[in-house]
């Protein structure tokens, strides 16, 4: 099957060839003409890196009527980054259509110059749901003249918490729009959108649902905890080719490990939700070009990314859940390329790995902590490939030779070229000549079997709301809300239930006491606004309810605590900021 033969029209297929894509992807060969014939609603399950965009992107382009300047078409997704990729790669698709309009909107940006840009004509919008919603309300965006609504990486989005924001906005489209859905996994709460948004829509599933791709290597590796930043030095070592992500739990864990791994002179920067929106641009775009070899991330900040060609996913811990882990793991092995995911686990983790193992449908290979021999060899070997494979630059080197060879002279060959392996070799030896075996066995010897779960609480005693003294004022709205409570206690959207949320504090639901106690035990003492959190089961004692007039007075929007204020940007194009300085602008007009 080719391209030429979806019925895709002359423009697309000049940019699909510039693009140099030879062949359409399974998904894109069922898709693309069924969505072309702008009759059906769509589901569309394919694993990550499998091509949806271009699915969804290219039937949608060809539908515009470019002489109409309304918005035809909006694209929802679950954060900034994939947001601009999405905008990035249908602009280059429509690269010979002519003035085609593709706007990008999400949060924790100024919404004024969405504005100007909205103002100048929008065929396409690409928005989060949070910042679109906004712009409904503002006016700036009219949804009655879309004919298509496209939700990507739906599952995401619903783990994020979305799932009200979709809901509000699907309820405002027409009747007769199409919805295109297309998601990695199938997870009942998609399968309800669908339900009730979709109108007897076609399905195509492209392999198996909430599989990981074929060309991906599963990897677990059991350590003790202690160890855990010299594994991780080790196996940056072992593959001087390594172009990974690395997933951690908190953001907390994520900068600490960055500050480390960088300290030690390693090329590894952090990517997570307390940076400003510049730093994350600059990271993400060091590691694009790979000034930098390995993102150190939270699973909210490196949602969705598209970077080529990424040869390893790490995980300092077990994933949630498997469709995390699907997701975490799918930011490598993209476009059929091969790619490894290693879980670095200690010896209690072991049972959790069997059941993930069974929910992905895949066995984790055990690989062993390389050894410091091994890694001396690798370097060496890497050493003498890169010699091989230089590039000499024979103008620029000519001038110098004469005086270099006079240097050398003295040397004979074998013992200039011990030289030369030494000058980088030396640095190899000396960190791992008499470095000690890591490996543990993952029998669980000397594992800790009992989890020691201090200053939390046992089942039976517990209502499953909890009570925070954070609020509105804070986080903006709901979703603001959900995204601060995932990304700083690395529980999934999921385990949040309805959310109550005050100017000054909330209380929430949770699905379970463990999901709880993790939120009790990593929010408690961190600070948001220059002010503690506080949380705790409602209903206990100091529920809440009595006003925190701690909080109130403003006092704490002028402090710069280590977290939230609002200079700071948060996660994947989430918006709890507020978006000015003012008080009263959290609620950003609603
Ligand atoms: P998904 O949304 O399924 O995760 P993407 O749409 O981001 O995947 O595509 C993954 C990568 O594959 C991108 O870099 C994209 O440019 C590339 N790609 C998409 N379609 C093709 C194709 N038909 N041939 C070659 N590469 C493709
Ligand atoms: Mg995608």
């Amino acid at each position: 099957m080719t391209f030429n033969e979806l019925g895709l029209d002359h423009e697309l297929l000049k940019a699909i060839e510039t693009l140099g894509f030879v062949q359409p992807s399974p998904i894109q060969e069922k898709a693309i003409p069924v969505l072309l014939s702008g009759e059906r609603d769509f589901v569309g399950l394919a694993q990550t890196g499998t091509g949806k965009t271009a699915a969804f992107g290219l039937p949608l382009l060809q539908q515009l009527d470019i002489f109409n300047p309304t918005v035809q078409g909006i694209i929802l997704c679950p954060t900034r980054e994939l947001c601009m990729q999405i905008t990035k790669d249908l602009q280059v698709f429509a690269k010979y259509k002519g003035a085609v309009h593709i706007v990008p909107v999400y949060g924790g940006v100024s919404i004024s110059n969405q504005i100007r840009d909205l103002k100048r004509g929008a065929h396409i919008v690409v928005a989060t749901p949070g910042r679109l919603l906004d712009h409904i309300e503002r006016g700036t965006i009219k949804l009655n003249t879309v004919r298509f609504a496209i939700l990507d990486e739906a599952d995401e989005m619903l783990n994020m918490g979305f799932q009200d924001d979709i809901n509000d906005i699907l309820s405002q489209t027409t009747k007769d729009k199409h919805v295109w859905l297309f998601s990695a996994t199938m997870p009942k709460e998609v399968e309800q959108i669908a339900r009730k948004y979709m109108n007897n829509p076609e399905r195509i599933t492209i392999g198996k649902v909430n599989a990981t791709a074929e060309n991906l290597e599963h990897q677990f590796c059991v350590v003790s905890a202690k160890d855990m930043n010299k594994v991780l030095a080790r196996f940056i070592d072992y593959y001087p080719e390594m172009y990974g992500i690395l997933f951690c739990r908190t953001k907390r864990d994520t900068q600490e490990l960055a500050n480390k791994l960088m300290k030690d002179g390693y090329n590894v920067d952090a990517l997570h939700g307390d940076l400003s929106q510049q730093q994350r641009d600059t990271v993400m775009n060091r590691f694009r070009t790979r000034n930098i070899q390995m993102l150190i991330a939270t699973d909210v900040a490196a949602r969705g990314i598209d970077v080529n060609d990424v040869t390893h996913v790490l995980h300092l811990n077990l994933p949630d859940d498997s469709e995390n882990y699907t997701h975490r793991s799918g930011r490598t092995a993209r476009a059929g390329k091969s790619g490894i995911s290693l879980v670095i686990i200690n010896s209690r983790e072991t049972g959790k790995l069997r059941s993930l193992e069974g929910r992905i449908g895949k066995k984790f290979k055990k690989v062993m902590v390389p050894t410091g021999k091994e890694i001396c060899e690798k370097q060496l070997f890497s050493l003498i490939d890169s010699i091989n494979n230089a590039e000499v630059d024979e103008a620029a080197v000519a001038t110098y030779m004469h005086k270099v060879f006079t240097e050398f002279e003295k040397f004979s060959k074998e013992e200039l070229i011990k030289r030369l392996i030494s000058v980088e070799f030396n640095r190899y030896l000396k960190l791992y000549g008499k470095a000690p075996d890591l490996n543990l066995s993952d029998s669980g010897k000397n594992g800790d079997r009992r989890d020691k779960r201090e200053g939390t609480q046992d089942r039976s005693e517990v209502s499953n709301e909890l009570f925070i003294n954070v609020g509105a004022m804070d986080v903006n709205d709901k979703s603001g809300f959900l995204a601060f409570l995932c990304d700083v206690s690395g529980v999934s959207g999921r385990d949040i239930g309805r959310i109550n949320l005050k100017d000054s504090y909330s209380f929430f639901g949770v699905e379970d006491v463990e999901a709880a106690n993790k939120i009790i035990k990593s929010l408690n003492g961190e600070e948001i606004e220059g002010r503690k959190i506080r949380v705790e089961f409602s209903g206990g004692a100091g529920s809440g309810n009595s006003g925190n007039s701690n909080n109130k007075g403003g006092g704490g929007f002028k402090s710069k605590g280590r977290g939230f204020d609002k200079s700071k940007q948060r996660s994947g194009g989430r918006d709890f900021n507020r978006s000015s300085g003012t008080k009263k602008n959290y609620s950003r007009g609603r």
